[in-house]
């Protein structure tokens, strides 16, 4: 840590503490060349990414949204908790471990499709179907075509609730 006064790298603690919630430590730094104190403040490298939204708004990543948004994706549908749970975090995983500080919903919306798509096929419609309805009509319609083809026949065999 360099002496903002005198360029002196040696200094040392005086006064540690924690800032901004536990998020960050503020410490008190006398600089061994000068004498002068200043401040440091060290954040936690696990720094939060924020999610791009489409109309460029940011908030941030939050893991509880994507699991939400498939468990929606696979109501009624045989899809154990546990594996949406491991779904949730190995997006996790690939959204922290990218040391990107950014990430769009488009991309997580990829990574949740990319994912569903092998567990199940009904979910992963749903979800493609909403996802798609905010940055592409024409591909929405031709998913809304097929998934109202699909729930006239749904409804012609009513008996059997797996067919969708
Ligand atoms: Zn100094």
């Amino acid at each position: 840590m360099k002496c903002m006064y005198c360029n002196c790298t040696d200094s040392k603690v005086v006064d540690s503490r924690a800032a901004d919630d536990d998020k960050a430590i503020r410490r008190r730094r006398e600089c061994t060349g000068c004498g002068r104190r200043f401040t440091t403040y060290e954040t936690i490298e696990f720094a939060p990414v924020l999610v791009v939204k489409n109309n460029g708004t940011r908030q941030s990543f939050n893991a509880e949204k994507i699991r939400n948004g498939i468990i929606k994706s696979c109501e009624k549908r045989p899809v154990p908790m546990h594996v949406i749970d491991e779904m949730v975090s190995d997006i996790s995983k690939q959204v922290y471990n990218s040391m990107e500080s950014e990430i769009t919903t488009k991309e997580i919306g990829e990574m949740v499709m990319e994912r569903l798509k092998k567990v199940d096929e009904v979910s992963y419609v749903r979800y493609a179907s909403v996802y798609r309805s905010f940055k592409d009509l024409s591909s929405f319609m031709t998913e809304l075509k097929q998934m109202m083809k699909a729930d006239k026949k749904a409804a012609e065999q009513k008996t059997d609730t797996k067919q969708v």
